[in-house]
């Protein structure tokens, strides 16, 4: 995304496009590592080492409610950041901890009614082996 078309995003959300705005949400764009809050300001800190810790994290904050990035809370112990905010579901790897973008056989039930519920959104959190991890322990075919 172009950094004029994230200004327009932000403020159609409300939000001012701030510098710090900015640089979370094109590094967030660019990463399909859904990295931690930490691992976020320290790629922030990289270009911006001005940007303070509590600016990062009031930034991810504002940018989680404003609905323009996805707080993944997949691992009970940190909580993770995507930008990606087409329906996909996630696994985490139990050996490493990296979090990967999946597709599930069976596909979600956006905007199915269930039970007179109306679903706007599916999270579906999936737990196993990945497979580098699979690899080394030379258990994978592929
Ligand atoms: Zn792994
Ligand atoms: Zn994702």
């Amino acid at each position: 995304m172009q950094t004029t078309r994230r200004c327009a995003l932000l403020r159609e959300l409300g939000l001012t496009p701030t510098v710090q705005r900015l640089a979370v949400l094109e590094f967030l764009e660019g990463t399909s590592r859904h990295p931690t809050a930490d691992i976020v300001l320290a790629e922030i800190q990289k270009r911006h080492p001005t940007i303070s810790r509590a600016t990062v994290y009031n930034t991810l904050d504002a940018l989680t409610k404003a609905g323009v990035i996805l707080r993944i809370t997949i691992d009970p112990a940190v909580t993770r950041y995507d930008a990606d905010l087409k329906p996909h579901a996630h696994f985490r790897c139990r050996t490493c901890g990296a979090v990967y973008d999946i597709r599930l056989e069976r596909e979600n039930t956006l905007g199915d009614v269930f039970q007179g519920h109306r679903i706007e959104t599916v999270r579906t959190y999936a737990y196993g082996v990945c497979l580098q991890c699979l690899r080394k322990e030379g258990i994978a075919s592929a």
